[in-house]
């Protein structure tokens, strides 16, 4: 098994065809009208990467986002939502470590695997 090239998030799979095929959010499984491609996804074990895509929520998650308080990626929790002026709230994501360590309480998960819980 291979290294992922740069820019390509590895999953534990199994994640579901929908989601694969950019057709739901990568990370919530939700439809919304509007989805932005965020970047390339592996599984596990897998060699090939799907373009995938991720409802206006979670559009910045995929392998882009820092933690709020370490710079490690891949934060596993959203903490809160800042409001924006322009266009939609976005959520402030951060460890799940990270944010109990400093008594931060966790909003809800994100990241795969999460999803069902996120989805409404
Ligand atoms: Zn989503
Ligand atoms: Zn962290």
């Amino acid at each position: 098994m291979s290294e992922p090239p740069p820019g390509v998030t590895v999953l534990d799979g199994p994640v579901s065809l929908a989601r694969l095929h950019g057709e739901a959010c990568i990370t919530c499984g939700a439809t919304p009208p509007r989805l932005e491609p965020v970047g390339h996804v592996q599984i596990r074990g897998e060699e090939r990467s799907w373009p995938v895509a991720a409802c206006p929520a979670h559009a910045h998650h995929v392998g882009s986002v820092p933690c709020r308080y370490c710079p490690a990626p891949d934060p596993d929790v959203v903490i809160r939502v800042a409001a924006s002026a322009s266009g939609p709230d976005h959520p402030v994501y951060a460890h799940l470590a990270c944010a109990e360590a400093r008594g931060e309480k966790p909003l809800y998960k994100v990241g795969p695997g999460a999803g069902e819980e996120a989805a409404r």
